[in-house]
């Protein structure tokens, strides 16, 4: 059992917390460490602490930052190995995902090391005869990320490489279900020579972010989770006075066109409705299928998906076969969470969908008391079942049939989220023309999980997004700093301004 508590001017800190919340590997089921909730007071201090670190972090020079971003780098691409073995822990994906989910993250780091290009102003020399402009961007201050439990390591990196090399200093409130890979970058980023209080970690509940929300210490807010929660924290935030990015839940649909490979669209759709448990907000939980093409694909779909193996995707123990194979699949994150995920299986069946593969029984190689279930595919599934219009966040993949593309687009135009949406086909044209039909904000063309590349910007449409900026990227680098635009006029011996007294609005000329 570890006690994970609060890490804030470069140490741990256990505060004066309200409770703690039970930590467990969900390949066992077993409780292994408990993480602090903190107080109002906890928050404040941490918050504090952060503040008076920007000062000097936002005033270091680009150079400096930039060598630090550099080292943490290099730590982390040197030591992501034991990072992915905390994530598993505490999640339950396997080794060999979390491994992935560093690499997306690790390319955000790599973006940021080139924050010096990246924050490059403007000059305009003579833009009024003796006048000069030129423009630049500052950092924030303090701002705050929160982040959800299903990339405890990545989601974080979309937004702090970005917020540190600005100049900005953090306070990173994670989930509480897997909270242990926050205080493992926090020491790593000690290591790499940042300095004491600009990389804080705040561990709670709804007392701790609303303290990040209501805080006038606080600049702004980057939170990703679920979209009743993000709602909120756009809301609240922004009545406090702060920039807000608030990524919310998905729903997303995976469009298979009649002239698709279907052998490549059958891989993808297990690939991305069954990778990390279904647990990611770009998991493909719709497929479209679009006529005559139904029955083949889910054919397909359903041989593949038996084949996989459910079990901890831990190194070592139950972790690896004798043949050093990894599960494809580990368990969901909580005991609640499997259940949750469990009865929408039983509201499907009970609505009339027909359950092609069954997860409710599996056989799992892990624990006896881990959190399993296999994957559940479901054909005839129609839009008024509560599988299709939930966010089920696990690894149930729903087929719904429909007659062409006009009514594939309507289907993903409809749905309340915009995160992602794929097509696949070999007709150039209908992906054009997709691309351009779809409400959503991410989409690939024969590519099931369309995450951008760091420098590019991720986020969705609709209620899968609140807020008008993106993460990483240019947006990022935007969202982290604001601009200040200096009109300068320096007294020339050769070319005197006239002077004297004029009241009315400067001109141009
Ligand atoms: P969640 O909304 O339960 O929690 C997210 C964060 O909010 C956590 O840090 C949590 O402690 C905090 N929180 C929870 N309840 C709160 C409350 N009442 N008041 C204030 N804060 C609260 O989400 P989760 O279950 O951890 O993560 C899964 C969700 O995140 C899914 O809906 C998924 O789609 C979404 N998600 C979205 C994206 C995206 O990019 N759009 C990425 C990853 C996850």
């Amino acid at each position: 059992m570890t006690d994970i508590v609060h890490w804030v001017d470069g140490a741990a800190l256990t505060g004066s917390p309200t409770g703690w919340a039970d930590v467990t590997n969900p390949a066992t089921g077993r409780v292994t460490g408990r993480v602090a909730l903190a107080s109002e007071a906890d928050a404040t201090h941490v918050i504090a602490a952060a503040a008076r670190a920007s000062r000097g972090w936002g005033t270091t020079s680009l150079a400096r930052r930039t060598q630090v971003m550099f080292a943490f780098r290099e730590l982390l691409n040197a030591r992501k190995d034991e990072l992915a073995t905390i994530i598993t822990a505490e999640h339950g994906k396997v080794h060999s995902d979390a491994m992935g989910e560093i690499s997306r993250g690790l390319e955000v780091v790599e973006f940021a090391c080139g924050i010096s290009h990246l924050l490059k102003g403007g000059h305009s020399e003579e833009a009024s005869t003796g006048i000069d402009v030129h423009s630049k961007r500052v950092p924030l201050g303090v701002v705050g990320i929160i982040s959800p439990f299903n990339f405890p390591a990545m989601v974080p990196m979309w937004f702090f490489p970005i917020a540190i090399a600005a100049g900005n200093a953090v306070v990173l409130k994670p989930s509480e279900k897997d909270p242990s890979a926050a205080n493992w970058i926090a020491a790593l980023w000690q290591e790499a020579g940042l300095p004491d209080g600009v990389f804080n970690v705040l561990h709670g509940d709804k007392t701790a972010v609303d303290a990040l929300l209501t805080s006038p210490d606080v600049q702004a807010i980057s939170f990703v989770g679920s979209t009743p929660i993000a709602e909120y924290v756009y809301e609240t935030a922004s009545r406090h006075g702060k920039r807000v990015q608030a990524l919310g839940g998905a729903k997303n649909h995976m469009v298979v066109l009649p002239d698709a490979d279907l052998d490549l669209a059958a891989d993808s759709a297990v690939n991305a409705g069954y990778g990390s448990a279904g647990e990611r907000c770009m998991a493909i939980s719709v497929l479209v299928a679009v006529d005559p093409i139904g029955d083949e694909l889910v054919a397909r779909i359903a041989d593949r998906t038996r084949t996989l193996l459910i079990g901890d995707g831990g190194r070592g123990a139950t972790g690896e076969d004798a043949s050093g194979k990894e599960a494809d699949m580990g368990p969901l994150v909580t005991k609640a969470h499997r259940d949750r995920v469990s009865s929408f299986i039983d509201s499907g069946e009970a609505a009339g969908a027909k359950v092609v593969v069954d997860g409710r029984d599996v056989a799992a190689r892990g624990g006896e008391g881990g959190f399993w279930l296999g994957p559940t595919l479901f054909d005839d599934v129609t839009p008024d079942m509560d599988i299709y219009r939930e966010e089920i966040f696990g690894p149930v993949l729903s087929v719904v049939r429909v007659g062409s593309y006009d009514e594939a687009v309507a289907l993903v135009n409809a749905n309340e989220y915009g995160n992602g949406t794929a097509v696949f086909t070999n007709d150039g044209g209908a992906a054009r023309r997709f691309e351009a039909d779809v409400t959503v904000g991410m989409i690939g063309v024969n590519v099931p999980v369309p995450v951008p590349v760091a420098y590019y910007s991720f986020g969705g449409w609709k209620r899968s997004l609140f807020g008008d900026t993106h993460a990483h990227g240019t947006e990022g680098v935007h969202f982290f700093t604001r601009g200040k635009v200096v009109t300068t006029r320096w007294i020339d011996p050769a070319n005197r301004p006239e002077g004297g007294l004029e009241l009315g609005f400067p001109r141009n000329d």
